[in-house]
């Protein structure tokens, strides 16, 4: 019979920071929330992410016992600074599709079950954060991210791999509850660019800027093209001002030399330009949740990034883009950064293209004129 140190010991073996033991209960309190706000989280139902059933292990492995749950810390090593302010850390070295990471120390780990006869599952869908808090290795933080307990210097840079297994191991003392801090005057909150973040806890999922990159269906609206900011995929503020998370940023990290291979790919005037080739070639493998079919999502969220920098130097690039561009919605928000940044150039490109463009691009081109973005962009000549 394998024995919980035994396991501990393998799993540490293996590079995982932490581990720790809960019972296969279902997550009722979990599944309650998920039924009653059906408002915000009925779209990921709707994607087939079956939230409500992963809330029973039971679903996923019948005779379900034990999950054991393993820490991983996604930031160990650091990333480009600039790649940092425009995606979300925990994508810049996400194997899920390249299986050449984490995926294999998973791998590794259940074979080293089926070695002693224990059946495991690896369910997506169950609720990670609340089993690693039920295993004890982490508390909640008000902007709903878990915090590690005894490593990654108690920060949120953690991520909770929860193994269903079919054996009972004797369940760790649980820690579900919220480690924040009296003295924080909920920063994270304050922060959110989206206002995404309730105050109670909870979080609409639907106004985060992590949602908003890779699930909105149409062109971002107006009054959200600001808050976004420079973000492309993903978003780190609520993580980047909570003070759970200082002693970890005070490091110097080593860089990553996975994702400093690819830094290359990643920039901004490449991914404007990109055809589906070099998306599924270079960027999709790494960041999956937008399929090529929806490439406009990506050149449109860079368009408004570029839009953020206050760099005008982008602007003979998001000329280019627009004149290769067919898709209204990528144009549009080209239109808009044009007048977002500003200058002689912008506006004489936006006046030339006007009588050629209609609907939507052609009101965007018209409200840049107007300048109604920034009072001050297009009058600001230069
Ligand atoms: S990730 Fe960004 S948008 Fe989402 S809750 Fe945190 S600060 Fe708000
Ligand atoms: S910013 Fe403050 S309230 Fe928000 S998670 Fe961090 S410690 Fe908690």
């Amino acid at each position: 019979m394998l024995t919980k140190q035994e396991i501990v010991d393998k799993a540490l073996e293996l590079g995982f920071e932490d581990v720790g033991f809960a019972s296969a209960e279902p997550f009722a309190e979990h599944k309650k929330l998920l039924e009653e706000k059906q408002g915000e989280y009925g779209w990921a139902e709707a994607l087939g992410l079956k939230l409500l059933k992963g809330t029973d292990p039971a679903n996923s492995l019948p005779g379900a016992k034990s999950i054991v749950v393993l820490l991983e810390n996604y930031y160990k090593q650091g990333f480009p600074r600039w790649m940092e302010g425009h995606f979300g850390r925990c994508y810049l070295d996400d194997d899920r599709v390249t299986k050449d990471g984490l995926s294999r120390k998973i791998k590794e780990f259940r074979k080293f079950f089926s070695e002693h006869e224990i059946d495991t599952k690896v369910p997506f869908n169950l609720p990670h954060r609340a089993a690693a808090a039920r295993a004890g290795l982490g508390t909640f933080g008000k902007n709903c991210l878990l915090y590690a307990n005894r490593v990654a210097r108690g920060s949120s840079f953690v991520l909770p791999v929860a193994v269903v297994v079919d054996t009972e191991f004797e369940p760790d003392n649980s820690t579900i509850e919220y480690g924040c801090p009296d003295w924080c005057r909920n920063a994270c909150i304050a922060a959110c660019p989206t206002r995404a973040l309730k105050g109670n806890g909870t979080i609409d999922p639907q106004k985060c800027i992590s949602y908003l990159t890779y699930l909105q269906e149409d062109i971002t609206p107006l009054e959200l093209r600001e808050p976004m900011g420079i973000n492309i995929f993903g978003c780190d503020r609520c993580q980047e001002v909570c003070p759970r998370n200082a002693p970890w940023f005070a490091q110097d990290l080593p860089l990553n030399p996975k994702v400093t291979a690819k830094e290359e790919d990643f920039e901004l005037s490449k991914l404007l330009h990109m055809d589906r080739e070099y998306f599924e070639k270079r960027i999709w493998p790494h960041m999956f949740y937008i399929s090529p079919d929806d490439l406009w999502k990506w050149k449109m969220n860079v368009a408004r990034a570029i839009g953020n920098t206050c760099d005008r130097g982008f602007v003979p690039e998001l000329i280019k883009a627009f004149r290769e561009n067919e898709d209204y919605r990528v144009k549009g928000m080209i239109a808009w950064s044009l007048g977002k940044l500003g200058g002689k150039e912008a506006e004489s490109f936006l006046r030339d293209c006007r009588s050629d463009s209609s609907g939507l691009v052609r009101e965007e081109i018209d409200r840049a004129l107007e300048g109604e973005y920034d009072k001050q962009s297009l009058q600001k000549g230069a």
